[in-house]
């Protein structure tokens, strides 16, 4: 008998969720981290939007797994008093050379299931007057959730249906046997093992470091991550004034472009850009010499903000699988039978709008899992 039936590696946001979901059947699960707490890494450290699913490939899981987490999403808000706000959002052209790539959202986002309404600059500006605009979409499901306040909630359930969260546990080995893994941590006892029936591997930035760990050619299989830095600057209270609603650009290649991102408190942050990070370490530090590119993109959407209106604030880290320059690459959300692992189920390249979709990655785990 294995020491436990599942194991899910990482807790943040998607492992929680997919913990909360699976404990329930199999009470015994063990989710590991190798933080001393949940939730220290990319699930802190980004805009905290609830997307509606306007901009991912028709049949894509982004698109699919965005819009059911959406909706999930502000169900549980709803029914746990999870700090929330449905803001809605407004994706502005700010130029006329931007007004066809509307057209291009306003189509993807009806495929898929996200409502919109396209806006005239002159309804744009009656909804958020400081903005600069030539038209826009109104995406009224769109918002904020306090991911903090989220992730509290999923590991309580996780618990309280009999799981055992395990910090400062950091996996440095699997080996396939017979029934299951045998994994290997370093933690504050030092190294020790035990086995797992089946594992989920949600290790976010490391999901391929886990995977080739259990065996898997990551270069074959397409699951090699590259790191890409997205820093925020945040606001003075004068500029918070200025507009109370998310309000995107229309999305540059490698990322949604650097937005006005309100949280659920009402305070103003602009960001994330995106930097390829030429080696693997994260360094969250914010560089102040970006002040300036900043100020230029917060001034293309709110031309009001000031030189003095903008501090360095947070930087979080996309686990992508696209390199740079590359075009789109969908979530990996697969069970490895056919790899040599069964009931080895693979989280790879879980980026944006991963903290939306996470209610619904954990469904997609668990239909996997079952077989
Ligand atoms: C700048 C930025 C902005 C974003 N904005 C949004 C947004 O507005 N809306 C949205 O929906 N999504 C957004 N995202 C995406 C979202 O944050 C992520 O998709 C989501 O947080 C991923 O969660 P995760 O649980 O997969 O990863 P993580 O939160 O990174 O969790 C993985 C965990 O695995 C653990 N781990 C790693 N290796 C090991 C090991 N060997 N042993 C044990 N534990 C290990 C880590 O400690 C970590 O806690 C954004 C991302 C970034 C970077």
């Amino acid at each position: 008998m294995p020491d436990t039936d599942i194991a899910v590696i990482g807790a943040g946001v998607v492992g929680l969720a997919v913990a909360a979901r699976l404990a329930a059947e199999s009470p015994g699960l063990l989710l590991l981290d190798r933080n001393p707490r949940h939730g220290m890494e990319t699930s802190s450290r980004n805009s905290q939007v609830v997307h509606a699913g306007l901009y991912y490939p028709e049949g894509s899981l982004k698109a699919r797994l965005c819009v059911e987490g959406r909706r999930r999403l502000w169900d549980l808000c709803a029914r746990h008093d999870i700090p929330h706000r449905r803001t809605g959002k407004l994706v502005t052209a700010t130029r006329e050379e931007d007004l066809p790539a509307l057209d291009r959202i306003e189509q993807a986002a009806s495929t898929n299931g996200a409502p919109v309404e396209r806006l005239s600059a002159e309804r744009a500006l009656a909804i958020e007057p400081a903005i600069r605009t030539v038209g826009a979409l109104w995406s009224p499901e769109s918002g904020v959730v306090d991911a903090h306040a989220l992730m509290d909630h999923f590991l309580q359930r996780a618990l309280a249906a009999g799981a055992t969260f395990l910090p400062r546990t950091e996996v440095v080995g699997i080996a396939p046997e017979s029934g299951g893994y045998r994994i290997e941590v370093r933690g504050p006892a030092g190294t020790e093992a035990f086995t797992a029936g089946r594992i989920v591997n949600a290790a976010g930035l490391e999901a391929d470091t886990i995977a080739a760990l259990a065996g898997v050619d990551v270069d074959a299989a397409g699951y090699r991550l590259h790191w890409c830095k997205g820093s925020y600057f945040s606001a003075s209270s004068r500029c918070a004034k200025l507009v109370s609603r998310l309000v995107y650009p229309v999305p540059a290649p490698e990322s949604l472009g650097v937005h006005v991102v309100v949280d659920t408190g009402g305070r103003l942050r602009f960001g994330p850009d995106a930097e390829y990070l030429p080696a693997r370490a994260a360094d969250y530090r914010v560089d102040p010499a970006k002040k300036g590119e900043f100020v230029a993109a917060a001034r293309r959407l709110l031309p009001d903000v000031g030189e003095d209106d903008l501090e360095p604030d947070i930087a979080g880290i996309r686990p992508k699988l696209q390199g740079k320059g590359e075009t789109f690459r969908d979530f990996v959300i697969a069970e490895e039978t056919a790899r040599g692992l069964p009931g080895f189920v693979d989280l790879v390249g879980i980026e944006s709008p991963g903290l939306t979709a996470a209610p619904a990655i954990a469904d997609e785990v668990a239909r996997l899992l079952r077989g």
